[in-house]
């Protein structure tokens, strides 16, 4: 579902990542960890069009992110391509990013609406569906302020479900959260890998990665360092790099 070879990105003169090979298979769970700045995020923004790579070869379902491929040259896409290509990943973020002034219905609601041309009716009915399987049928009319962290970063995973995505990307989903309410959130997630989505995961909630996870990437300064099932590099990291950073997380 996601092949990355070689990809390079810089931020000026900062070379952040340095040549990421890995592979995502359909209905996978992969979790990918490692220390802060080590272009985590960064990847995860170049699979979603957020950022785009200086060097190498990053496919989502087969087809380049950005780009078309003729012969030897790449081409890049028009904007609609790439928003077309885009509609086919959700995203969530550490901070949850719903639209204040909406509630959460409203908010699952929006993107098929604006994005896909859908009626109010259909949208409605599958964000009803969709925030019932969160858990929060009854606060469809709460707006924002008036729901926990865990139940705004819920509406979150259901807003980014609305628009049926092939491929679900998750930043650090229960970083901001009280250690209460991270349980809500992974439930959802869990649920949802059971379900056969294919997930790249950001998390340190090692529990998670372990139990739910088909395979774990530790990167570190913008390489991958080690790869492996989750419970074989949790329990036995071959580098030294990772031992060190699995002491502090674990
Ligand atoms: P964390 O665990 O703290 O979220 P991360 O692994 O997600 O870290 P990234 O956010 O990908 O790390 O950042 C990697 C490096 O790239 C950092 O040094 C960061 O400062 C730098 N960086 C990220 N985005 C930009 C940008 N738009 N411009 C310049 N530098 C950036
Ligand atoms: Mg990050």
């Amino acid at each position: 579902m996601v092949k990355a070879e070689g990809v390079h990105k810089s931020f000026g003169a900062a070379h952040i990542l340095r040549g990421i090979d890995l592979e995502v298979a359909p209905q996978e769970v992969f979790c990918l960890v490692g220390p802060s700045g080590s272009g985590k995020s960064t990847f995860l923004r170049c699979i979603n069009h957020l950022e785009k790579i200086n060097a190498g070869r990053l496919s989502v379902d087969g087809h380049l992110v950005g780009y078309r491929q003729k012969g030897d040259k790449l081409y890049e896409l028009k904007d609609s391509e790439v928003a077309a290509q885009r509609r086919d990943i959700g995203m969530v973020f550490q901070r949850f990013n719903l639209f204040p002034h909406m509630t959460a219905l409203a908010n699952v609601m929006e993107a098929p609406i604006q994005v896909k041309g859908e009626t109010k009716a259909v949208a409605r009915a599958r964000a009803e569906r969709l925030l019932d399987r969160v858990g929060l049928s009854d606060k469809a009319g709460n707006y924002p302020s008036q729901l926990s962290g865990g139940q705004q970063q819920r509406v979150a995973i259901a807003r980014a479900l609305a628009m049926e995505p092939k491929l679900m990307l998750f930043d650090e989903p229960t970083s901001a959260l009280d250690p209460e309410l991270v349980g809500e959130v992974l439930d959802v997630m869990r649920g949802l890998a059971e379900e056969g989505m294919t997930m790249i995961v950001v998390t340190h909630e090692m529990g998670f990665a372990r139990e739910v996870g088909d395979s774990l990437v530790f990167m570190d300064g913008g390489v991958v360092v080690e790869f492996g099932n989750p419970r074989d590099v949790l329990t036995n990291p071959q580098h030294d790099r990772t031992k060190a950073f699995l002491s502090k997380v674990l």
